[in-house]
């Protein structure tokens, strides 16, 4: 009889958890979306994908709610996922599953003829960019636990998009991974704003990337402008939604002048126009 009146007590607590995953499907390089209601006695810990950890942070927008995102990445293939999620029921360590479905993003080829030292590298430049990697991803690694973000979030430029997130890149006839973010048409010159409010984590020129600008909204949510000609920000400093942070070039690894934008949440590199959808529309 104990042990049935148990039974019941945490049928009732799994019951009365309310999660909530707008879409039950994502494609490789984008992010899911998922919403906890607060509890009285529940404590939202964090999930749990493949071994690694992602947060659960308090909605920007509504107190009696909590939010986490999780990034698939790129080179995940189509298959059925458990998201693991960790919770305290009165102080007492309790999980619950949820799945995901992660369908192929069906991304194009796109074949790009650039500088040849650009694609192969001498030790120099291997040693330059590695470096430079190592720097980004010590960035994109730490997590600010506030947000910066209050609203909607916009777009770096109004121009039209030249190439999207995800397509696989020919370089010179050498297939050299995907293309990372969305490249804007943008002659030398053009003013690039803040797609929100944050901390400015980068400011430096780069190998591949030529002038770059990172900005850190917190969250773990990272923006990247890059192939700059002109910084208007120095790291560190605190930049608002819209405020022009520097100008669109040609520099680092290019075909010729535009903007690459791009986005990290959670360390992961993911379709940024897509989590900018999202965040808009579940968070403001
Ligand atoms: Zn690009």
């Amino acid at each position: 009889m104990r042990y049935l009146t148990l039974l019941t007590f945490f049928a009732a607590v799994l019951f009365s958890l309310n999660i909530e995953m707008p879409q039950k499907s994502v494609a490789n390089g984008k992010t899911a979306f998922l919403e906890f209601t607060k509890k009285d006695g529940v404590s939202y810990e964090k999930l749990i994908l493949d071994k690694k950890e992602y947060i659960i942070y308090e909605h920007p927008r509504d107190a009696k709610k909590l939010y986490a995102l999780v990034p698939i990445d790129y080179y995940e293939k189509p298959s059925s996922k458990t998201i693991k999620l960790i919770y305290k029921q009165d102080a007492k360590e309790m999980s619950k599953t949820v799945h995901l479905e992660v369908k192929d993003g069906l991304y194009k080829k796109e074949i790009l003829q650039v500088q040849q030292s650009k694609v192969t590298l001498n030790d120099k430049d291997k040693k330059r960019a590695a470096k430079e990697y190592d720097e980004a991803m010590k960035d994109y690694n730490t997590t600010t636990q506030k947000s910066y973000i209050t609203s909607k979030i916009i777009t770096p430029m109004q121009s039209k998009i030249t190439s999207e997130f995800g397509k696989a890149r020919v370089y010179n006839n050498t297939l050299k991974g995907y293309h990372s973010g969305t490249d804007y048409r943008a002659s030398v010159g053009t003013p690039i704003v803040a797609t929100n409010d944050g901390v400015v984590a980068l400011v430096k020129d780069r190998f591949y990337s030529g002038g770059s600008v990172i900005i850190d909204h917190g969250h773990g949510i990272y923006t990247c402008y890059f192939h700059m000609s002109k910084f208007d920000v120095k790291k560190g400093q605190e930049v608002k939604k819209g405020e022009p942070i520097g100008l669109s070039g040609k520099s680092g690894r290019v075909t010729g002048p535009h903007l690459h934008f791009s986005a990290r949440v959670a360390s992961e590199q993911v379709d940024p126009l897509q989590l900018i959808e999202l965040l808009n529309k579940n968070l403001f």
